[in-house]
């Protein structure tokens, strides 16, 4: 689900489709209505690689955002969905038995 271009919520409802068959939202907190943000697009593989390498390196979001040039609102994004896949792993031993 995108956040809300005009205020950032991401308190947003798919309702309904346009004519093309896009999904169109609407933002509960400041009631606008809007279809996934055109100006969206794809980060690169490349750019994806460097973003890791960057937050291994506990490099600030913002400072990211100005290396790669993308938004801060797609960084948070891409960490919080990055870590919902990830679970907390950090301070497991790598040794595991049988593996
Ligand atoms: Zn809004």
């Amino acid at each position: 689900m995108p956040n809300c271009p005009r205020c950032g919520s991401s308190q947003v409802i798919k309702n309904g489709y346009i004519h093309n068959g896009k999904p169109k939202f609407a933002c509960q907190a400041c009631q606008r209505q809007f279809v996934e943000n055109p100006e969206w697009r794809p980060i690169s593989a490349e750019t994806k690689a460097l973003i890791d390498k960057l937050l291994l390196e506990r490099v600030l979001l913002a400072g990211i955002g100005r290396v790669t040039g993308v938004s801060g609102q797609w960084l948070q994004d891409y960490v919080n969905a990055k870590y919902k896949a990830q679970p907390q792993v950090t301070d497991v031993p790598a040794q595991k038995n049988g593996s």
